[in-house]
């Protein structure tokens, strides 16, 4: 069956590298017809912020396969990121990022290295909700929800299990991140006991990385957050050699994206020096997805042979190890003379699919308790006793102050002098009658209404209320952090 599928060359070397996988593609006859949209920088300049044109949707949600080249986000608050942009809104809950190692034909420090990084798109940091609340203080939102979470989890065990892989690692910081993070590592644990044949870990993302860089051979498949994930993949991209090696599938529901993880290497566009590789790489994970894993194994087998061969682009080129140093176009008909070959000593290749795992959230039934209510409060003249001493007055006794915050940090009661303070205070209310023992969370529920007067006395008090977070209890466990000190 031809499959039409739309592609966007993109900014920088990406028309070259384009050009270079498309004829590859066509020498392989993959069963393929193109729609080619505008996206990326021209389209920035042209003064759409948002960097895609309004028709190009119709063409994405039409084809369903989108083949992207890299993008230049020009400088400037101005204009947003269009990566996040398509993977948010077509909803490309996954991005896969498989990297491994060409030893001895590419030069790597890690020749054992074969890692996939699973990495959820959509949440996390990258919600891109920001604000500076305060003269001093910027704030950025790190969202993470149930359905989120547990559809990249199984997506990752998922892949796992059909692609025979043996371990799934996953990296969190929920040391810090008690709830958001710490919800992640829980759902790893609880989802992953459906597969009882899979190797499971979980650890910090800060040794993680530490020990993704000294020996990735440790790791099979790695599941973690947007920000971690976007990390960790740069950093095992490049461990194999290049980041101009690894391609990147974007998967979701319906629509997927299929590009390569680097960037529209500005610095040598227009040269027709850059590698086709990593594009070639997700054009074949593209494949796969299209139900044509034989063309993706003819085309992978030739590339490696073409490695094995010597013939390298620049990035990969080195005296002694390579044979030839060829251009973009080159490489590409290198590759395409070896159509049909097979390497001889790299492992060749046999793509399997991976499937989307069906996914049905159930919303948990949770009994959902309103306790008090965090108000955060913009003040660059007061003590934290002074302010103490104005938001009771203020309150009138209707809800309790239990304590004041400064970036986190408990100040009021009981501060220490040390503690360096902002403009920008939490001030957490509660309950009177509460009688808190964090425990059990034994807060008592309030009324809404309760929160609203609060807000509006401290108004009319002259006290800049710049934000409120209500507090709840989920079937009695407290839905809130404690302040440091607390
Ligand atoms: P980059 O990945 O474009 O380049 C980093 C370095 O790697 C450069 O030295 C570059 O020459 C080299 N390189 C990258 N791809 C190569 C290839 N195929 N062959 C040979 N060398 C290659 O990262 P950057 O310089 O930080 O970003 C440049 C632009 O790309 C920015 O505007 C950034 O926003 C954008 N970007 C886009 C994407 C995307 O579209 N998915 C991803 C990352 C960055």
């Amino acid at each position: 069956m031809k499959h039409t599928i739309t592609v966007a060359k993109g900014d920088g070397i990406g028309p070259e590298i384009t050009d270079a996988v498309l004829r590859i593609l066509e020498a392989a006859n993959c069963d393929l017809t193109y729609e080619h949209i505008d996206v990326g920088e021209k389209v920035y300049l042209s003064g759409n912020s948002s960097g895609i044109p309004s028709e190009a949707w119709d063409t994405l949600r039409r084809n369903s396969v989108f083949l992207k080249g890299p993008i230049t986000t020009p400088q400037g608050s101005g204009y947003k990121s269009l990566n996040v942009t398509i993977r948010k809104t077509l909803g490309l809950f996954a991005n896969v990022r498989p990297c491994r190692s060409y030893h001895p034909f590419v030069r790597t420090m890690h020749p054992d290295m074969d890692v996939v990084v699973v990495r959820e798109n959509e949440e996390d940091l990258y919600a891109g909700i920001e604000h500076r609340q305060t003269t001093d203080v910027y704030q950025c939102l790190k969202v993470l929800s149930l359905p989120g979470t547990e559809k990249i989890i199984r997506y990752a065990f998922e892949y796992a299990h059909s692609n025979g892989r043996k371990k799934v690692t996953c990296l969190v910081k929920d040391n810090i991140m008690k709830l958001s993070d710490g919800m992640f590592s829980d759902m790893f644990r609880r989802v992953g006991k459906e597969y009882p044949g899979i190797q499971q870990e979980v650890q910090i993302i800060d040794i993680g990385t530490a020990r993704v860089a000294t020996q990735p051979s440790r790791y099979d498949v790695i599941v973690t957050l947007n920000l971690y994930g976007d990390i960790i993949s740069d950093v095992t991209a490049e461990l194999t050699g290049s980041v101009g090696m690894a391609g990147s599938a974007n998967i979701g529901d319906r629509i997927s994206m299929f590009e390569a993880i680097h960037g529209s290497a500005p610095d040598i566009a227009g040269q027709g020096i850059a590698n086709p590789s990593a594009m070639l790489n997700a054009a074949c994970m593209m494949l796969v997805h299209l139900g044509m894993p034989e063309k993706a194994e003819v085309i992978q087998n030739a590339w490696l042979k073409t490695l094995e061969d010597g013939i390298h682009p620049g990035d990969i080129f080195r005296e002694g190890l390579s044979v030839k140093r060829a251009g973009t176009m080159a490489f590409a008909d290198a590759v395409i003379e070896r159509l049909g070959q097979k390497p001889a000593q790299l492992k060749s290749v046999e793509m399997k699919g991976g499937g989307v795992p069906k996914f049905h959230y159930e919303r948990p039934v949770v009994k959902r308790e309103l306790c008090g209510v965090d108000m955060f409060v913009c003040d660059d003249k007061s003590t934290p006793e002074e302010l103490a001493a104005r938001l009771q007055q203020a309150a009138h006794g209707m809800l309790k102050l239990k304590l004041i915050t400064n970036r986190g940090v408990k100040v009021w009661p009981e501060g220490f002098p040390e503690t360096f303070c902002t403009d920008h205070w939490r001030c957490r209310f509660v309950g009177p009658e509460v009688a808190i023992d964090d425990v059990k969370a034994t807060y008592v529920p309030i009324g809404r209404k309760q929160v609203a007067q609060l807000l509006h006395l401290l108004g009319e008090n002259g006290i800049e209320v710049i934000k409120t977070e209500n507090l709840y209890l989920f079937d009695g466990v407290r839905g809130f952090s404690l302040g440091q000190g607390e």
